[in-house]
C-alpha cells in the first residue's frame, strides 16, 4: 500500500483567489527516495506541510491525503509526530532546545520515551552522525549547516517511517551537502523508510534519487523514476532546473546532430 496517497488536491491560501497547488494526484511508496524539484514558488513546501497535520497551512483544500490508507486528519497526532519526520527548511525554526544533546533526546523526549531508550538513540545518532564532539556544545554557537546536521539527527532519532525534508542542503557547500545526502540515504536504505526531500540541484541528487517529482505552478508536471525523468532532460532545462552538466553535454551533441539519447545523468552511464 502506498505510504502516502494524494488524491486530487487542490488548496488555495486565504484571501487568495489563485490555487497554488492544482489537482495534485500522487502516491508516495514505501522505501522509495523521492526528490521534489520544480522551480521557485511553485508549490512544493505547500505541498510538503499538507503531508503533516500541524504543519499544514490555512486555506482552502479539496481531495483527500491519505497515510497508509486512513485520511491524514484522523491519524492521531501522536502517531503523526512519531512516524512522519519533518525537517524545516531553515534550521533555526527546528531547534528548540540550548545543547546539541539535548536537541537530539528533544524529539523522543515528546514521544515519552523512557530515558534508557533516550539515550541508546541519542548515543546511536551521535555516532550515526559524527555528533560525538559536539554534544555539549550550544547549538547556537554552531554553524548553518552543523545546526542542519542536528536537525535532521534529532527527527531520524525517531526513527520515523517517512521523512520529509524540505531543501536541507540550502545553502550548503558541497561536501556539506553529499554528507546530509548520504546520511539520509543511509538511514532509508537501513530502515527501508521513504524519503520525500526538496532540492534544485538535480547534480547530486540525481545519485540518490529513485524518484523524482517535478512540480510545476503547483500542478504535477512530472512524477517517474529518475532514469525516465532525465529524459525530459530538455525540458526541465527551460524550466530553469539545474539539470547535471553531463547531461548538458549530451543534449548538446544531440543538438549537433548526433544520434544519442539524453537520459543520461550519471558520469558511469555517459561512460
Ligand atoms: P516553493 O516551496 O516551491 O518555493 P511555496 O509552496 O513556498 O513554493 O509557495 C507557493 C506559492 O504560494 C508562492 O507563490 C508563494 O508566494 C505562495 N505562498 C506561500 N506561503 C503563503 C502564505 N502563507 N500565504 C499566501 N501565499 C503563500
Ligand atoms: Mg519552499
Amino acid at each position: 500500500m502506498e505510504c502516502f496517497k494524494i488524491q486530487n488536491l487542490t488548496f488555495t491560501y486565504p484571501e487568495q483567489e489563485i490555487p497554488v497547488l492544482r489537482n495534485v494526484d500522487l502516491s508516495l511508496h514505501p522505501g522509495d527516495f523521492t526528490v521534489l524539484a520544480g522551480p521557485s514558488g511553485c508549490g512544493k513546501s505547500t505541498l510538503l506541510r499538507q503531508l503533516k497535520t500541524v504543519l499544514a497551512p490555512h486555506g482552502s483544500k479539496e481531495g483527500t491525503i491519505l497515510f497508509n490508507g486512513t485520511p491524514l486528519e484522523t491519524v492521531d497526532e501522536r502517531t503523526q509526530t512519531a512516524k512522519i519526520g519533518f525537517v524545516l527548511q531553515d534550521p533555526d525554526s527546528q531547534i528548540v532546545t540550548d545543547k546539541v544533546w539535548h536537541e537530539l533526546a528533544f524529539g523522543l523526549e515528546s514521544l515519552g520515551m523512557d530515558n534508557t531508550t533516550i539515550r541508546g538513540r541519542v548515543a546511536e545518532m551521535a555516532s550515526f552522525f559524527g555528533l560525538e564532539n559536539w554534544m555539549y556544545q550550544n547549538v547556537s554557537d554552531l554553524s548553518g549547516g552543523q545546526k542542519r546536521r542536528i536537525a535532521i539527527a534529532g527527527i531520524i532519532a525517531m526513527k520515523p517511517k517517512v521523512l520529509v525534508l524540505d531543501e536541507p542542503c540550502a545553502g550548503l557547500d558541497p561536501e556539506g551537502r553529499e554528507l546530509i545526502l548520504s546520511q539520509v540515504k543511509n538511514y532509508q536504505q537501513t530502515t527501508g523508510s521513504t524519503v520525500i526531500l526538496v532540492s534544485h540541484s538535480m547534480e547530486d541528487i540525481a545519485n540518490y534519487a529513485d524518484k523524482v517529482l517535478v512540480m510545476e505552478q503547483g500542478r504535477v508536471y512530472n512524477y517517474d523514476t529518475t532514469e525516465k525523468i532525465f529524459r525530459d532532460a530538455e525540458n526541465l532545462s527551460r524550466m530553469g532546473l539545474g539539470i547535471p552538466d553531463i547531461t548538458k553535454v549530451f543534449l548538446k551533441l544531440k543538438e549537433m546532430g548526433v544520434d544519442i539519447g539524453t537520459d543520461v545523468y550519471t558520469i558511469p552511464y555517459a561512460v
